[in-house]
């Protein structure tokens, strides 16, 4: 077995266990392969150890895998801060953009998806941990955000994601996902069924809280290089 495929095994053990203890089904608990900085050839070998579904933050550097990977039914979730000049291809090339924070994008990726294509699945990213992390849109400003991205062609809405500020503190973890998981309650939408959060060191947490995608880069593709990798360090 290959190191990608026995940390896949391990990541569906840890999901597995976490839906356990907090009686959630397993089965809605999906596990989002996070590959920047990573070669198309660990994608291929992921997909192999049977995941389907890849994250990646930067543009470029995602179209060159995409290019390399055509071969296989992929399904990719763009994941990383968005320029307005970067939205087009986004909404060419991806499934899924779980970074939209404000109006002015989700506008443009309306518009801009192509007519052939499925409506562009949308998390709205929030932050809840106020000046700790710039990304993301106040919990204030959620609800007035979702009910207009809602009303746009093109696009699905699907929930929210969120990047808490990294922490041991258990308890600090679970009450940064509860918070994520309150704010979609109380959007008054329907069909609002993904909650994007939990990563390799706070997937427990986010699962018990009611993550529907885990994002997971280091413990399944192990330790990233940026000095190999296009957009220097990231913003999470
Ligand atoms: C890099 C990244 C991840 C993966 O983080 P790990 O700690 O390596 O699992 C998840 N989500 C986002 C938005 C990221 O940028």
């Amino acid at each position: 077995m290959s190191t990608i495929a026995e940390n896949i095994a391990k990541l569906g053990e840890r999901i597995r266990e976490a839906a356990q203890a907090s009686q959630r089904d397993f089965a809605r608990i999906g596990l989002l392969a996070v590959s920047k900085t990573k070669p198309a050839s660990a994608i291929r070998e992921a997909h192999a150890a049977g995941l389907r579904d890849f994250g990646e933050n930067y543009l470029q550097e995602a179209l060159g895998k995409q290019a390399e990977l055509t071969d296989l039914p992929l399904i990719w979730h763009f994941i990383g801060p968005i320029q307005s000049n970067k939205t087009k291809a986004i909404a060419e090339h991806f499934d899924w953009v779980h970074s939209v924070d404000r109006l002015k994008i989700a506008q443009r990726l309306a518009e801009q998806r192509p007519a052939g294509l499925p409506p562009l699945n949308i998390c709205l990213q929030v932050n809840v941990s106020g000046e700790a992390s710039k990304s993301g849109c106040a919990p204030e400003e959620l609800p007035a955000l979702a009910a207009a991205v809602a009303q746009l062609p093109n696009l699905r809405l699907r929930g929210l994601m969120a990047i808490p500020e990294p922490t041991d503190d258990i308890n600090a973890q679970h009450q940064a996902f509860a918070t994520v998981r309150d704010l979609r309650s109380r959007l008054a939408l329907p069909d609002l069924d993904t909650l994007s959060m939990g990563m390799s060191h706070d997937l427990e947490a986010a699962i018990a809280e009611g993550a529907t995608w885990v994002r997971i880069g280091t413990a399944l593709f192990g330790a990233r290089n940026y000095a190999q990798s296009e957009g220097g360090q990231p913003t999470s």
